[in-house]
């Protein structure tokens, strides 16, 4: 595996020294299903048309890119307002390389030394590895046995630590868990500080968007990417909703230009095959429930999940569960080192033939 402490010697920061850099495993030979990426790769008039913009903006790339990026977070806020009916403006809108980079300038400009960031875990491992990297404080606290997360259990945890900033990611990645937007409210109406919701695979979700609580609460961010559901993890592109001042506050910390001219323009295009792209949301829930069902045959639990993959388990050694599935060509994710996660593995839906491989691939591996 790829995750290896980064040698020791070197004059880095006390507080970063034996950490684990982000590192799953990237084997283009193998059929990947560990990163939730979304398994249907834009459609060739897409790819036209893509080509073509990058013709045009080629002649252009002596000029720095518009530092605003504003014709794309209007077109971000326009496409948020359709999907949530809450009506947005690019002023309520902030977008970054990926939503990674958005939460890291969230907690650049809202946590940093002496403050706190709070996530329920287990969750998305890449929060703690954001509040590390901004010298955030990470404090935790647990979700229940069947990973789900009660008004009780988030209202403590935030009068307990008193966060800067609180993650609450919906579906919670690894587990595929929804959290109710009371819980959100609560934590919102308890928190003085930045409420985050991540919501990276909303669309794969039916429930309401957090968005729709935006005009109550001040303070509540909620983060999206078009690395999910429109099917463009190599475009990194993610955004955030806020109020305009929250908004105003990250321009403190972004660098200058930060996103490409490319990457602007190609966003864009991206937007505007909305249909198309999201379109597949249906076919990747589809392969999702043909996983979730094929899983369970083979007498294995499958977690209630509302987003592109699935947790299951639980094995006495999903490391070599893991590997068994690899000698099958099979890559699924191994999360069983994670907080409250031992035992389980994480796959995403795939293609149809891709699932059909990880399902022939588990059931050989199941029975021997
Ligand atoms: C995949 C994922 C992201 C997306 O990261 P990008 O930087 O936008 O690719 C964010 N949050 C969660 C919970 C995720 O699973």
């Amino acid at each position: 595996m790829s995750e290896q402490p980064v040698r020791t010697g070197l004059p880095v920061r006390d507080d970063l020294v034996g950490r684990t850099p982000y590192g799953a495993p990237q084997l283009p030979d193998a059929i990947q299903l560990n990163v939730n990426e979304n398994p249907f790769p834009p459609s060739a008039a897409l790819v036209a048309d893509l080509q073509r913009a990058v013709g045009e903006i080629a002649g252009t790339l002596h000029r720095y890119p518009d530092r605003e990026a504003a014709a794309l977070r209007a077109d971000l806020a326009s496409y948020l307002s359709r999907r949530t009916g809450v009506r947005l403006t690019m002023e309520q809108v902030w977008a970054a390389n990926g939503s990674n980079e958005v939460l890291q300038q969230v907690c650049q400009a809202f946590g940093g030394p002496g403050r706190v960031a709070l996530g329920f875990e287990p969750s998305y491992s890449m929060h703690p590895l954001l509040a590390a990297g901004t010298n955030t404080g990470w404090r935790v606290a647990p979700r229940a046995s069947d990973f789900t997360l009660s008004v009780e259990t988030a209202v403590a945890a935030v009068e307990l630590h008193r966060p800067a900033v609180t993650f609450l990611t919906t579906p919670n990645n690894p587990t595929g868990t929804v959290t109710e937007l009371d819980v959100v409210e609560a934590v919102c109406a308890t928190s003085a500080g930045v409420v985050v919701v991540d919501e990276a695979y909303a669309e794969f979700c039916s429930g309401p968007s957090a968005v729709t609580l935006l005009d109550r609460h001040p303070m509540l961010l909620v983060s999206r990417t078009m690395s999910k559901a429109f099917a463009g993890a190599g475009l990194r592109l993610g955004y955030l909703a806020a109020s305009p001042e929250v908004v105003d506050a990250l321009r403190l910390v972004r660098l200058p230009y930060h996103l490409s001219t490319l990457t602007q323009a190609a966003a864009r295009i991206a937007l505007a095959y909305e249909d198309e792209l999201l379109g597949s949301v249906e076919a990747v829930k589809e392969q999702r429930n043909r996983m979730v069902a094929g899983v369970r045959r083979l007498g294995l639990t499958v977690l209630p999940t509302e987003a592109n993959f699935l947790l299951f388990g639980p094995f006495a050694s999903p490391e070599l569960v893991w590997q068994q599935l690899l000698d099958h060509g099979v890559l699924v994710r191994d999360v069983s080192s994670g907080p409250g996660l031992a035992g389980w593995l994480r796959v995403n839906a795939g293609t149809p033939a891709e699932t059909t491989a990880f399902l022939t691939a588990l059931e050989a591996v199941a029975s021997a």
